[in-house]
């Protein structure tokens, strides 16, 4: 029997859906997909770092898992008769971040990776039960921070945050020292020559010191990538898992295409940095934007779509199939493409700006934020027509609206039938040549400080919604003039794109493109990188979604 007060200090009583005892029909159900074997005392079934681990339900006799650091030995917990090993890393053949041994000799059902894969994907049942509990299981691992690696940074450093970001947005455990706290690992990395510009430091698997690390060193270092077969040409490469990419997978998958996703930072793209969606269908108490990628992306996964955590450097237009090329210089061939890779929403360069984005600072205005902010004063930032909108609409129902624009008039910028909203309504106070210097608060923004650029006088405000509306800068720099892009650089595609641009692009079928095509056939684009698109998590999966239909038209050309 497994005793948790022996493992470890779960966050949560919900052992029955961590640790769940199969019944005997449904072991009789997973033995069909793999075998029966003998165990001994001591054996490891499982050794910290394997990749691609088997997965094992125990029938008779007991195993344990353990997190092994140096010498020594943890316990997480202990597996009986009825119960399974495995978490999330099970699906994504990435490492394992602990080691199995078996402690009361016995019997055991042992799948291999493909094996464990079939089963998910073929008895829905079952798949329920088991992805449950590894996502359960990886939530308690990061909980306790039960994993490979070390971080030692500072709280005051921008590499810290991205490097603890990138961890968490990949669902990787950690343990973290901060050197504000702890004096004495400050005169550690001293004697060994840290200096302060090689903060933060990371030890990876106890082995490798990594010293300010990029995110794709960090990946190496993990061997995120090191299971997926980079050499073979794939139906389908997917740039970006943003929620139209991940859509993408999880319908490219389970439709039998071979997907490789490629992903510079993290699964969730701008959506898993928003605390929480309000306006996604099927969630009426909302769901954090990590949660809701951390989903999605294990259900790619259960569908057999793989991900590399790189950035596409250059696509090469002129061969066929087509070859992306990744920041390493590593090469890989596909039948079709699809451009998923967003657009990155302009910042004020504000420090603290990060620590009230979703808690007072929003990008969109739309009935949420409205509700959130109703009868109080906002301040919206922007001189174009997506501010003009906002403040307009804002203005229904808020007590004041202050529109803050750094030129000094609004006619180049907006149109003229927004500009005589703005003028005619008595709610909002337009403030020309005027930025934003500073803001402020606890858990929430509390005050704003504006400055008017001609007088230089700056005021502070006592308002806590702050809506920045200055336009996104779309990630089609790296395309290099192999697509048409409009004149915002967003991807035209479908009937956006105009005869000039199909001639100027050498298409050389005798179809139109088809929707969410871009000019160069076989290559979509979706989401927030195309031009025209919402931007907007539910069109954003639509898009995803839909491309794959044309995807298989086009791989039956
Ligand atoms: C703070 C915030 C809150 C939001 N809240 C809401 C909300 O509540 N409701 C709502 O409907 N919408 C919301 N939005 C908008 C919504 O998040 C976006 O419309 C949506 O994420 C767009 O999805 P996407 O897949 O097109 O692109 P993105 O989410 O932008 O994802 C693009 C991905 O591509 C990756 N990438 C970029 N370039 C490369 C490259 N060269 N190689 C490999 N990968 C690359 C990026 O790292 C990223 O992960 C919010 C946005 C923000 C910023």
């Amino acid at each position: 029997m497994s005793d948790l007060r022996r493992g470890l200090p779960l966050t949560k009583s919900n052992r029955e859906k961590i640790f769940p005892k199969l019944t005997p029909v449904q072991i009789s159900r997973i033995e069909l997909h793999g075998h029966i074997r003998s165990v001994q005392s001591g054996e490891v079934l499982i050794e910290q770092g394997d990749r691609s681990v088997p997965f094992f339900v125990v029938i008779t006799g007991e195993v344990e898992i353990l997190r092994p650091l140096g010498d020594r030995e943890t316990l997480v917990t202990v597996h009986g008769p009825g119960e399974f090993t495995g978490e999330v890393n099970m699906l994504s053949g990435r490492r394992s971040l602990v080691r199995a041994r078996v402690t009361k000799p016995g019997k055991v059902i042992e799948l291999d990776h493909q094996q464990m894969l079939s089963l998910v994907q073929t008895d829905a049942e079952l798949s329920g039960i088991l992805m449950t509990a590894f996502i359960l299981r990886r939530v308690e691992l990061i909980a306790a921070g039960v994993g490979d690696i070390v971080l030692v940074g500072s709280t005051y450093s921008a590499s810290t945050l991205r490097i603890r970001e990138f961890l968490m947005r990949n669902g990787h455990p950690y343990s973290y020292i901060d050197l504000e706290r702890d004096p004495d690992v400050q005169n550690l990395l001293d004697s060994f020559r840290v200096s302060a510009s090689e903060v933060p430091v990371l030890i990876c698997r106890g082995q490798i010191v990594l010293r300010d690390p990029s995110n794709q060193e960090i990946a190496d270092c993990l061997g995120f990538n090191e299971s997926i077969d980079q050499t073979h040409v794939r139906d389908l490469i997917i740039i970006g898992t943003g929620p139209s990419g991940l859509a993408a997978a999880v319908y490219g998958a389970s439709e039998g295409l071979d997907v490789l996703m490629l992903e510079t930072s993290s699964p969730g793209g701008q959506a898993g940095s928003s605390s929480r969606i309000e306006n996604y269908l099927g969630f009426p108490t909302g769901i954090s934007g990590q949660e809701l990628a951390s989903r999605a992306y294990l259900q790619a996964q259960k569908f057999g779509a793989h991900m590399l955590v790189a950035r596409a450097s250059r696509l090469s237009c002129d061969s066929k199939p087509y070859v992306v090329e990744l920041e390493n210089g590593t090469q890989i061939s596909t039948r079709t493409i699809l451009i998923a890779t967003g657009a990155q929403y302009r910042k004020l360069p504000l420090e603290n700006l990060s620590r009230f984005e979703g808690t007072g600072i929003y990008y969109g205005a739309t009935f949420v934020e409205a509700q959130l902010c109703g009868g109080e004063e906002v301040i919206v930032v922007g001189g174009g027509n997506s501010a003009g909108q906002a403040a307009v609409f804002l203005a229904q129902t808020a007590k004041r609206v202050y529109m803050l624009v750094r030129s000094n008039s609004l006619a180049a910028s907006m149109s003229r039938y927004l500009i005589r909203r703005i003028e005619s309504s008595t709610t909002i106070i337009l403030r020309l040549q005027t930025e934003i210097v500073a803001v402020e608060g606890k858990d929430h923004l509390e005050s704003v400080y504006w400055r008017n650029t001609q007088t230089g006088q700056t005021e502070k405000h006592e308002i806590s919604h702050l809506f920045i509306m200055t336009g996104a800068d779309p990630n089609t720099h790296w395309l290099d003039g192999c697509v048409a892009l409009d004149d915002k650089s967003f991807i035209k595609t479908g009937p956006d794109l105009s005869a000039d641009n199909l001639s100027a692009a050498g298409w050389p079928l005798t179809r139109q493109p088809y929707l969410l095509e871009t000019s160069l056939p076989g290559v979509f684009a979706v989401g927030d990188v195309r031009g025209g698109s919402i931007k907007r998590v539910a069109s954003a999966v639509g898009e995803g979604s839909t491309a794959i239909s044309f995807v298989h038209k086009v791989l039956e050309e």
